[in-house]
C-alpha cells in the first residue's frame, strides 16, 4: 500500500489528504525564484493538531521527508518540497482561539493571516505589531517559524519579542506545550524561542500564544533627501534617537525605477530616508534639524493619514518598481547601522563590476538591507551571474560583521554561506540539537544550517 494510501487510512476518509498532481505542484514552493523544488506525493490539509500529530508519527516511523507550510510567502525555499515528501499545510487551522484583552494577548491558530488577527483585535484599542509586507496573507505560524520582520519592528521588535507561547507537534507525534501566558517566564531553558525562526526544522507549529500592544496613535511622517545614500544612512542612526516607529532607505538606483514608473518628484535626489514617529510627533523639526547634519536637501512632515499615505508611496512602490524592469532576486542581510554606508559602496561596485542593476532599499533603522537584482527575463546565463551576485552580497554583508539574513531565512538558498559566520563547533552545537528534537531528519531536511 502506498504512503498516501495508508496516511489516508490512518487520518480517515474525511480528512483532506491531496494526491491529484494537479494540486499538488501549488504547494511544492514558495515565492524564492531559484530554490529547487518538486510536488510533494501528498499534502495534508490539517485542521487539528491531532491530524498532524497521526500524520508526523507515520512519517518518523517510514522516513518520511516533512515539509511545513503556512501560506507559502517564504522568499528563502524554505517550504519548498521534493516528491519525496509530505507537506502539512497550515491554511485550514486559521481560527482566532482567544483575545485576552486584560492580559494583552491573543491564542490563535498557526494557519491565521497575520493582518486578519490585527483587525481582530482593533476594536478592543490593541494591535498586533509584527508587520511584514505581506501581512495581509503570511500566516502567523509562518511568521513565527521565520521570525519574519517589518518596517515597525525598528521600535517594537521583530515576531520573536510578540510570541509568549506556543503549541507544537514534535517529529515523533507528541504534542507540547511551551510558554507561558505571563509576561515573564524564566523557568526553563528558552525552548520557545529554539522554535522562532526554526524554519519548520524541528516541529510544526499549531497554535501561538501572542503578545498585543496598545494600539498606537497614527504616525506622523517624515521624507528626507540626500546627496547620496551613505550621507542618508548616516542620518539613518542619528535618528534612532527619535524613536522612529519606521525608519526605511531607498536608493537612486531604486528611486529611479520608481520615478520611470510613477514620478514623484524624487529624480534630482541621492537617497532618501522615511521615517515615522507614533509619538514624539512634534519632534519632526527638530529631526529635519539632524538631518541637516548629513547634507539633507529637502525635507517634508506631516501627520495627516492622507498625506502619510502619499509620503510612503515611494517605499512601497520600490521593490515594484523594480520588478518592472526585469526578473528580480530580492537578497535580505542586515548589518551593524554603522556600516551601512560601507555596505552601500561595496554592493554599488559590484553592480559595475557585474553590470547588473541593483537597488538597494530596506529598513534602515534596525540595519536590514534589500538589495534587489535585476536581471533580463529568460537570460538564463544573466541568470546565473545574478544568483552568484546574491551570494556575493551575502559574503559582503558578513565581511562587515553583519548575518546572512535579517528576516527572511536561510531556507534552501543560504545554506552554504553560513559556515562564513558561524563556527564549526556552533554548527555542530546547532546539528546536535536539531537531532534531539527530530532524531530521523524528516521535518524539513536540508533546510536552514543542516546541509
Ligand atoms: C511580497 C512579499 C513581502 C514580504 N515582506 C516580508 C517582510 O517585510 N518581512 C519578512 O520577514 N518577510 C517578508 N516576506 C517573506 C515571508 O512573507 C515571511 O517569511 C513569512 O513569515 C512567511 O510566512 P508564510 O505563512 O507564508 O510561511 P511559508 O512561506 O509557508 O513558510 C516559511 C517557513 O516557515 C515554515 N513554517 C511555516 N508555517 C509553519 C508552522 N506552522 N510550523 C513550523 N514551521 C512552519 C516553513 O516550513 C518554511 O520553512 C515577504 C514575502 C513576500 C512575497
Amino acid at each position: 500500500m502506498s504512503h498516501a494510501l495508508k496516511l489516508q487510512e490512518l487520518l480517515g476518509e474525511n480528512i483532506s489528504l491531496i494526491t491529484d498532481p494537479d494540486i499538488t505542484a501549488s504547494y511544492s514552493h514558495d515565492q524564492a525564484p531559484f530554490a529547487s523544488s518538486a510536488p510533494p506525493f501528498a499534502v495534508l490539509l490539517a485542521r487539528s493538531a491531532q491530524e498532524i500529530s497521526i500524520a508526523l508519527k507515520y512519517a518518523n516511523e517510514h522516513h518520511i521527508p516533512v515539509v511545513t507550510r503556512g501560506a507559502g510567502s517564504g522568499l528563502a525555499g524554505g517550504a519548498n518540497s521534493t516528491d519525496a515528501s509530505l507537506v502539512i499545510s497550515l491554511e485550514k487551522m486559521n481560527r482566532i482561539i482567544s483575545i485576552d484583552e486584560q492580559n494583552q494577548i491573543a491564542r490563535v491558530q498557526a494557519g491565521v493571516i497575520n493582518l486578519d488577527l490585527d483587525n481582530a483585535v482593533k476594536e478592543h484599542g490593541l494591535a498586533y505589531l509584527p508587520d511584514p509586507a505581506s501581512r495581509d496573507w503570511s500566516t502567523l505560524g509562518g511568521n513565527a517559524a521565520t521570525n519574519a520582520g517589518g518596517m515597525c519592528c525598528v521600535k517594537y521588535g521583530v515576531t520573536a519579542a510578540h510570541v509568549r507561547a506556543m503549541q507544537v507537534v514534535l517529529a515523533n507525534g507528541q504534542v507540547i506545550e511551551l510558554g507561558s501566558d505571563t509576561k515573564k517566564s524564566v523557568t526553563t531553558y528558552d525552548l520557545l524561542h529554539l522554535f522562532v525562526g526554526s524554519e519548520g526544522t524541528l516541529g510544526v507549529i499549531t497554535e501561538l500564544t501572542l503578545n498585543l500592544e496598545v494600539r498606537p496613535q497614527s504616525p506622523a511622517t517624515l521624507v528626507a533627501t540626500f546627496p547620496n545614500i551613505n550621507l542618508a544612512a548616516s542620518a539613518s542612526s542619528a535618528l534612532l534617537k527619535f524613536r522612529p516607529s519606521m525608519l526605511e532607505i531607498i536608493d537612486q538606483t531604486t528611486l529611479n525605477a520608481v520615478e520611470a514608473w510613477h514620478p514623484l518628484g524624487f529624480e534630482v535626489s541621492g537617497a532618501v530616508l522615511i521615517m515615522q514617529l507614533d509619538e514624539n510627533k512634534d519632534q519632526c523639526e527638530a529631526a529635519l534639524e539632524v538631518c541637516k547634519e548629513f547634507k539633507l536637501i529637502d525635507g517634508v512632515f506631516s501627520d495627516d493619514p492622507a498625506d502619510t499615505a502619499d509620503l510612503i508611496r515611494v517605499r512601497k512602490m520600490a521593490y515594484p518598481a523594480l520588478e518592472r524592469m526585469g526578473a528580480t532576486l530580492l537578497d535580505d542581510v542586515a548589518l551593524p547601522i554603522s556600516e551601512i554606508a560601507h555596505f552601500v559602496e561595496k554592493v554599488e561596485k559590484l553592480s559595475q563590476e557585474s553590470g547588473l542593476v541593483i537597488g538597494i532599499f530596506g529598513h534602515a533603522g534596525d540595519g536590514n538591507m534589500h538589495p534587489t537584482i535585476v536581471h533580463g527575463h529568460g537570460d538564463a546565463k544573466a541568470a546565473a551571474k545574478a544568483i552568484e551576485v546574491f551570494e556575493e552580497i551575502v559574503r559582503i554583508a558578513q565581511s562587515l560583521g553583519g548575518t546572512a539574513s535579517g528576516e527572511h531565512g536561510i531556507g534552501l538558498i543560504k545554506t552554504k554561506l553560513i559556515g562564513n559566520e558561524i563556527s564549526p563547533t556552533v554548527i555542530e552545537l546547532q546539528r546536535d540539537i536539531k537531532r534531539v528534537f527530530d532524531p530521523n531528519n524528516i521535518l524539513n531536511p536540508g533546510k536552514k544550517f543542516l546541509s
